[in-house]
């Protein structure tokens, strides 16, 4: 067996969203396959590779679910009123929201706020 040392983290490149989703899936084939050889190898007669190969398998279909929950999670936005400087926290999921302060509606593009004319 040859191993890829190719894939060595580049600097300055940032865990971005998609690279953490082929990382996820990547993990979860790994602890997958990992699982499903230990308890057909180690599980001849013996309940040993079914006793480490069942958890393996399980986590290998729970961790990228986990790790993908984190992924999509919406971002924090925690910008100044576009009218009057009050700070306003929301995600990046909202599209339009009224200023707690000044009443305005202020909408929401790419993390930033833009005053509605
Ligand atoms: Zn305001």
């Amino acid at each position: 067996m040859t191993e890829e040392t190719s894939q060595k983290a580049k600097p300055g490149r940032t865990f971005d969203s998609a690279y953490g989703f082929s990382f996820s899936i990547a993990v979860g084939l790994i602890l997958f396959i990992a699982g499903l050889v230990i308890s057909l190898t180690l599980g001849q007669g013996t309940n040993i590779g079914l006793i480490f190969g069942i958890p393996l398998l399980v986590a290998g279909l729970i961790i990228p679910i986990f790790m993908m929950r984190d992924l999509f999670k919406t971002n924090e936005i925690k910008e100044p009123c576009p009218n009057c400087g009050t700070i306003i926290r929301t995600s990046d999921a909202t599209l339009q929201l009224k200023c707690t302060n000044c009443q305005k509606v202020i909408n929401v593009r790419e993390g930033q706020f833009v005053l509605d004319n």
